[in-house]
């Protein structure tokens, strides 16, 4: 048999498997094929492969796959929760806001008229007042930043439910 026989064949049983081919070359490659035992081969390796692959399954460890539904779960949770967080944040802040407006020139007058009964200079007044009325969004400041670090250690993987 010629070269191009062999190299027909190949295309044929390849073709075989992914569109399919007509009624004449189907009958010319079984005939080619029952008189060729290199091409035989070829289409004997070619199925078995394709019937490997078509069995093999996938299979997951279900401990795998419960593991990352929780993780996903409790992902899920915790972002509703931080987003409530961040809501009263926000309605805390608001509400610091207004009531440090409300209440400035209070304090004010409160702390100057210390500052006059202590025979303390103006600078230091004024300072004392500038520190108790950043006091409370210097505070909110500072618990912010340690619950940001600790859910970014928690992002690291140190969560209770995983050891
Ligand atoms: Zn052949």
């Amino acid at each position: 048999m010629n070269a191009e026989a062999h190299e027909r064949a190949c295309r044929l049983i390849d073709a075989n498997h992914v569109e399919g081919i007509s009624a004449p070359d189907q009958e010319w490659l079984e005939a080619h094929l029952a008189g060729c035992p290199a091409c035989a081969t070829r289409a004997k390796v070619n199925d078995r492969v394709l019937q490997s692959l078509r069995s093999n399954k996938v299979s997951i460890d279900p401990a795998v796959v419960s593991a990352t539904q929780a993780r996903v779960r409790w992902r899920a949770h915790q972002l509703r929760e931080n987003q409530a967080r961040l809501h009263a944040l926000w309605i805390s802040c608001g509400l610091s806001w207004l009531l440090g407006a409300a209440t400035a020139p209070l304090l004010w007058e409160a702390i100057a008229w210390l500052g006059r009964r202590l025979e303390v200079s103006h600078a230091v007044w004024v300072a004392v007042f500038a520190m108790c009325w950043l006091a409370p969004a210097t505070l909110v400041g500072a618990v912010v930043a340690w619950k940001r670090s600790q859910a970014s250690g928690v992002r690291n993987g140190h969560t209770s439910w995983e050891r």
